[in-house]
Order: structure tokens, then sequence, then C-alpha cells
């Protein structure tokens, strides 16, 4: 999934509870895709899905947002960490089009490198170097687009309507 994706994902879902901060909920979903910031390095692609795709780093990520959070906010903002990193780590296991390092994501890395997907919504993008070559990443992407698409349009509409809202 795109990191427009994951927003709009991580935006949904986190309108749809009380009690939970939706910018948590937002950075949460973003953190696994931090690893991207070395995507142009030849190791990128066998480490994607890995390193930043388990539950060890999603627990991380959620404690320290706990320490770094007011007090009275902090089981909210961990919670919310948690959520949204959770629903990364859930979308990237049913939507993979990059098998070259393994479908899904390796939840319980380091403990156990296998992939969990439990379905795959799309098929084999063909770029046998899978994210070492980035740049030819960018065609087989816009299929996930396709697929994302009424997730933004659902975004928008949510996010337009509490503007309406607020401003009333
Ligand atoms: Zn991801």
């Amino acid at each position: 999934m795109t990191p427009l994706g994951h927003l709009s994902v991580s935006y949904i879902s986190a309108r749809s509870i009380s009690r939970i901060s939706v910018p948590a909920v937002i950075i949460g979903g973003f953190l696994p895709d931090l690893d991207f910031l070395f995507v142009f390095f030849d190791w990128f692609n066998a480490y994607h899905h890995v390193t930043t795709h388990n539950v060890f780093y999603i627990g991380l990520a959620a404690l320290t947002g706990y320490f770094l959070a007011e007090k009275k906010m902090r089981t909210t903002i961990a919670g919310s960490l948690l959520m949204g990193g959770f629903l990364h780590l859930l979308v990237d296991s049913c939507m993979d089009n990059n098998p070259t390092n393994g479908v899904g994501v390796t939840l319980l890395w380091p403990l156990y490198e296998g992939h969990f997907s439990p379905f795959n919504i799309l098929s084999d993008s063909g770029v046998k170097a899978g994210w070492g070559e980035p740049l030819k990443m960018v065609k087989p992407m816009m299929i996930v687009v396709l697929y994302e698409l009424p997730l933004y349009i659902a975004t928008a509409i949510l996010f337009l309507k509490s503007k309406r809202i607020s401003i009333n």
C-alpha cells in the first residue's frame, strides 16, 4: 500500500473510534514505512516489510510515544500508535505486489523470519528486483493506487465533513 493509502486507512479507522488520538493513529500508521528513507540503497528490498514491519517495532514505537506524551494522554497515545501500526501491518500483509522478498510482513521478526499474509489481493508486479529498482516500481504502484482510490475519496469526504462541523 502507498503512504497515502496508509494515511487513509489510519484516518478512516481513527475517526470511527471515540477517545483516540487521530494524529497518533496516523503517525503509527506511517512509522513502519519510515524505512523508505533508504529506498535507494541496494539492501533496501531485502529489509523492507521486515525490520520495521513487525510487532516489536510497533510496540517500541508505542512505548516511545507513551513516555513522550503528557501523563494524562499516555495510554491514549500509546494505544493510538499501536492501532495505526497494526493496521499498517494488516494492510501490507494483504496488499503486496512485490514478492521478491516474500509476500506480506514478517510479523515476529527477528524471532521468526516467516512472512504473514492471510491472503493477498494483489498479484506479482513482475519487477524481479522489487524495490532494488525503485523507479521501475512506480508503474506497478499505479495498480495499487486504483485499489486505494475509494479510500482516498472516503478520507476526503470525512475530512471535509469534519471541517464543516467545526466551522459551524
Ligand atoms: Zn508498509
